[in-house]
């Protein structure tokens, strides 16, 4: 990539509202059978369509196809029972009905493959695809078969890869891993979740993304922000070993955030995915403000290896606020270019 400070997002789009209810998580589809397939294909158009004439650099799909970014992925394994759902407490945060590992796990066919391809013949652009991450996903389930989490951590690890290794055939070009569950489970993290992370990008030509944040804009998340005091420490975990893992690029929070931004220092040398656009507020950045935010990176990462993009999906988000967020994040990233250049 060429342009210095390509613009991105972190994933998810709001969807069109004759596809999805607006505005929550796990939102059910209107449209059904074929009529539902065509709708995804339109939706997924409108939105490279729509990131495009708003000036991102990096595409992607935007979700459209996808209830969940985990809870789709799992939807499509082997070995997990989605009739019997229990109720878990995801990322000690708040409750969920999820669906239960009742036998070995196993990827029936390619997940997003076909989705991935088609967003490839959109746009000529580089584009990026997310994937849950190997420690995410164990938290969005209940087990009775494994019971181990790092023994189920590696299957998925396994099947991630197979996936992985698919969608960079199809065209992909940043293959990013969603893994929330590093900024809570600090000790499991450290044991095998890296590593396990390591395993489902292992091999790729592509470049290799981790994601990780304080969640999407909704109450849970932003309830727990609020007691986790005036400094955000938690990437102060997982940073070391991502610097010396073989993920090429870290996506985190920042804009609005309590984090240091001194702790992007502790992953020098790889890219940063900053987030400079809030996504728990419907407020919309000036370019002023984006441009400061990832001015204030710039002390801690090489210009040549920053990455604009939002704190986390912007799913949630009414869809006007979230489009208008990435005019205002791209235009904050082109005076910072000016800035650099002069
Ligand atoms: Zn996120």
């Amino acid at each position: 990539m060429t342009t210095l400070l390509p613009t991105s997002t972190v994933g998810s789009l709001p969807k069109p509202a004759w596809l999805a209810k607006p505005e929550v998580l796990w939102s059910p589809w209107e449209l059904e059978g074929d009529v539902l397939v065509e709708g995804k294909h339109d939706a997924l158009r409108s939105a490279v369509q729509e990131q495009e004439r708003r000036g991102l650099d990096i595409i992607s799909d935007g979700e459209q196809t996808r209830q969940h970014f985990v809870t789709t992925f799992i939807e499509n394994l082997d070995g997990v029972d989605f009739e019997n759902r229990e109720t878990v407490r995801i990322r000690n945060r708040y409750d969920a009905s999820v669906p239960t590992v009742v036998g070995a796990v196993s990827r029936r066919g390619p997940v997003f493959v076909e989705d991935a391809a088609f967003l490839r013949a959109q746009t000529d652009r580089p584009i990026k695809w997310a994937l849950p991450g190997p420690m995410t996903m164990i938290d969005t389930l209940s087990d009775r078969y494994y019971g181990s989490r790092e023994k189920l951590a590696w299957e998925f690890a396994t099947i991630l890869n197979d996936e992985a290794r698919e969608l960079e055939a199809a065209g992909v070009d940043i293959i990013q891993f969603d893994e929330p569950a590093f900024n809570v489970f600090f000790d499991e993290m450290k044991d095998w979740g890296v590593a396990a992370l390591e395993r489902a990008a292992e091999g790729l030509r592509a470049e290799t993304a981790v994601h990780i944040c304080y969640g999407y804009g909704i109450k849970a998340n932003t309830d727990w922000k609020a007691t986790l005091g005036s400094e955000w420490r938690q990437y102060e975990e997982s940073f070391p070993l991502l610097q010396r893992s073989s993920i090429d690029i870290v996506s985190l929070e920042s804009h609005h955030s309590n984090v240091p931004i001194d702790l992007v220092e502790l992953v020098r040398g790889k890219k940063v995915m900053l987030g400079a656009l809030d996504v728990a507020s419907e407020r919309i950045e000036t370019p002023e403000e984006v441009a400061d935010t990832l001015r204030r990176a710039l002390e801690f990462v090489d210009a040549d290896k920053l990455i604009p993009s939002s704190n986390c999906g912007m799913a949630p988000l009414p869809r006007r606020v979230a489009f208008d967020k990435v005019s205002a994040l791209t235009a904050g990233a082109a005076l910072l270019r000016e800035e650099l250049a002069g």
